[in-house]
């Protein structure tokens, strides 16, 4: 394998770490840490397996894949300055239990249901008729863990390259040299940057279905980008919760309802909420995409939800708009809490797929890596929690890899 190439100038570009919106970056250098090689008959980088998305489920499934096969040459393209930028950081930072439907049938460590009497003793503030406690549910900063995950990554010879939106395929021509037979995939991003792959995992989140449709995937499950708005609890208020504390989910919605939310330095979080977002990277009310919005509004499967769920959508909606309304609904856990124990918190984007009768998908979907499209297999739908899930996720996805490459 040639030696690590620094082929591309580096910008230094602001970190994502950010709340809230900030990833109007365009795609100005590439830049190229890692293992590769030079196409013969080409400048272009190549590797045997890309892997596009540098988000949690795309970094641990590229770490999986060289932490099994250290021969293959593998790189992840994302279209962010830095891993992670998206929903893995935006999010609630649970490490989840399994608990909704499977956690006794899966033996969640010492989880019991504690009598109203009892509660006080875990939760001193919370009120309530009966609760699961699970102490082992733990707090994590995911974005934290997807970078973690990428310098495993390098270590064993991964390359990076960052601010590379991809935009289109092509197919090299089969009888054409032997570099291209083995690597006869073009990725090309925005702004014509080239990379040859022999195999492509696509884990695009937000955009997960977009890119499949770039290699004659399916229209369906579309992405519906759902806004999630936290709320933070003041400083001085945090004392009120000592850990996670859930109401009984809606299995309809299992991810909704008033969470209480320690996060790793030290605010609470409480949210979140489910709007939609008018963007796919919308994080707030201003991030408008016209095109976004027609694209779901014209979808048949958005329009049978909303005509199914509109009174839901509008208590959504109006409780994101008034305070007050949120607040009755903490107040059932936490009689404590006043208007001014509040503050507005962080927001994240939840790609929620969305099939043709207007159903939320809740379950992995894959797409390629059939006849149809040999080599490219495509992750289009990781729904939470992907991020607690994202190294059992990756042992799958590399399987399924590795089963494509054996092909
Ligand atoms: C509000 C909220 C709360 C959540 N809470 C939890 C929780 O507490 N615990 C838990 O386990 N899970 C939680 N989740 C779910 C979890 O965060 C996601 O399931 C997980 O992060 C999905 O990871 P991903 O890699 O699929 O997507 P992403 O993190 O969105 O990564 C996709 C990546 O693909 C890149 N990309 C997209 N298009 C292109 C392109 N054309 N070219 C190159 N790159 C591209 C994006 O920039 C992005 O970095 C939560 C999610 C949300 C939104």
């Amino acid at each position: 394998m040639d030696p690590l190439i620094h082929g591309f100038t580096r910008m230094a570009l602001a970190g994502c770490g950010r709340e809230g919106r900030g990833f109007k970056y365009r795609s100005l250098s590439m830049t190229i840490h890692g293992n590769h090689r030079r196409d013969s008959s080409s400048t272009n980088p190549s590797f045997d397996v890309v892997v596009v998305g540098g988000g949690i489920v795309g970094v641990a499934a590229a770490r999986e894949i060289l932490l099994q096969k250290p021969h293959l040459t593998c790189a992840i393209v994302e279209k962010e300055p830095d891993l992670g930028c998206h929903q893995s950081s935006h999010n609630s930072g649970v490490i989840h239990a399994a608990l909704y439907e499977r956690g006794l049938a899966n033996k969640v460590q010492d989880m019991r249901v504690i009598e109203k009497s009892e509660i006080s003793s875990v939760e001193k503030y919370c009120v309530g008729i009966k609760a699961l406690h699970s102490p082992h549910t733990g707090i994590v900063d995911w974005g934290l863990v997807t970078k973690s995950f990428g310098e495993d990554f390098k270590e064993v010879g991964g390359a990076i390259i960052f601010n590379y939106e991809l935009s289109s395929f092509s197919y090299g021509d089969s009888n054409a040299t032997a570099d291209i037979a083995k690597y006869p995939i073009e990725l090309i991003s925005e702004d014509k940057k080239k990379v040859n792959a022999g195999y492509v995992l696509c884990c695009g989140g937000l955009f997960a279905d977009r890119i499949a449709k770039l290699t004659g995937g399916s229209r369906e499950p579309v992405v519906l980008p759902v806004r999630g708005e936290f709320l933070e609890l003041v400083e001085e208020k945090r004392y009120l919760i000592q850990g996670n504390i859930y109401p009984v989910p809606n299995p309809k919605f299992p991810f909704l309802g008033v969470h209480f939310t320690p996060r790793i330095d030290g605010k609470i979080l409480v949210g979140p909420n489910a709007v939609l977002a008018f963007s796919r990277e919308g994080y707030s009310y201003s991030d408008v995409s016209i095109a976004d919005c027609m694209e779901y509004l014209r979808y048949p499967g958005f329009r049978k939800l909303a005509l199914n769920n509109a009174s839901f959508g509008v208590e959504e909606f109006f409780k994101s708009m008034f305070l007050q309304l949120q607040l009755k609904k903490l107040r059932q856990f936490i009689p404590q809490i006043t208007a001014v124990d509040l503050k507005k918190g962080p927001s994240g984007v939840r790609a929620q797929a969305l099939n043709l009768n207007g159903e939320l998908v809740e379950d992995f979907v894959f797409d390629g890596g059939d006849e149809s499209n040999p080599r490219i297999l495509h992750c289009r739908n990781a729904p939470s929690p992907a991020a607690t899930s994202s190294l059992a996720i990756a042992q799958v996805l590399a399987d399924k890899m590795f089963e494509i490459m054996a092909k």
